[in-house]
């Protein structure tokens, strides 16, 4: 792949060869990186000061369904095994794993404002976590805003001129109760953020490809999205609805001013080497994470 170890200059991390990971099996969107055998993922575009990282299945210590890398300690895999993972993946990413910061998903819409004092919390257990918390953001530097997903999307904004950050897990039910707007307002609000200074990646999720919903969510979209909604949904031949997370969610940042969007078009069910899929492994997958950080 010849976008591996390319130009993006992100001073902590070290490329290292990527022997244990076939990268060029993988026609992908985003930047290959590795460090100490553990492979990620960053955006094609960069934000001085700014760090942006999405992990694979590859390169950790778990096993079945939960091979390699699982990331979540609620999945019932073995906690051990998930905290050495952390354990890789911080040393991979290059911070102390007291700094990263975890959340307690639940498919809602409230967003955390994460400070100082919240360094760490979820890391050793699940139950530490940001309760309830589906979006955070902050002017923290250090502090590593992390999001577990295995379909959903992850919504990631930078604020250029203000050195504040914020990450969002999104699936259809987050997206359908515009998260990502109030995750952009959070930032207005907070910060004073200028939509036009922000920049927004959106990560690898299950694609319109494989996004099935059931017709009742389908017409919830409709009905709130008037006739945007046909942009996002699409019919597979059995005439069931799919969701684009992608498209929405830009068109949702887009509708509130963000201009700079960049979106890794990888289907999570489609590269199930790769990616952890809840739908693609039958509801039994281990999670991968989308992290930010200011450097
Ligand atoms: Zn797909």
């Amino acid at each position: 792949m010849e976008r591996e170890g390319s130009q993006i200059p992100l001073r902590y991390i070290q490329a290292t060869s990527l022997s244990d990971f076939r990268a060029n099996d993988y026609n992908m969107s985003m930047i290959l990186r590795s460090n100490h055998s553990v492979p990620f993922l960053v955006p094609n575009s960069s934000v001085e000061g700014v760090g942006i990282v999405v992990t694979t299945r590859a390169g950790g210590v778990s096993s079945g369904s939960y091979s390699s890398l699982n990331l979540g300690l609620h999945t019932g895999d073995d906690s051990t095994v998930v905290l050495e993972n952390r354990h890789r993946l911080a040393r991979a990413v290059g911070f102390s794993p007291d700094r990263a910061v975890w959340l307690q998903q639940i498919h809602g819409d409230s967003i955390a404002v994460v400070s100082e004092s919240d360094a760490g919390r979820g890391g050793q257990s699940y139950v530490d976590g940001l309760p309830g918390t589906d979006g955070a953001i902050t002017g923290t530097r250090g502090i590593v805003l992390t999001v577990l997903i295995a379909d959903c999307a992850t919504i990631v904004l930078v604020d250029r001129a203000r050195n504040a950050i914020a990450i969002a897990h999104a699936g259809w039910r987050g997206t359908l109760s515009r998260l990502s707007t109030k995750l952009l307002n959070a930032m207005i609000e907070t910060f004073g953020s200028q939509p036009r200074e922000v920049s927004a990646f959106i990560s690898p999720a299950i694609g319109p490809c494989c996004l099935d919903v059931r017709r009742v969510v389908a017409e919830e979209f409709s009905s709130q999205w008037g006739e945007d909604a046909h942009r996002h949904l699409t019919s597979d031949l059995s005439n069931r609805p799919r969701l684009n997370l992608w498209s929405s969610n830009a068109a949702l940042l887009h509708a509130g001013g963000v201009t700079e969007i960049e979106v890794a078009d990888l289907c999570t069910k489609c590269n199930s080497e790769l990616f952890f899929s809840h739908r693609g492994q039958g509801g039994k997958a281990g999670r991968f994470v989308t992290q930010v950080f200011l450097t």
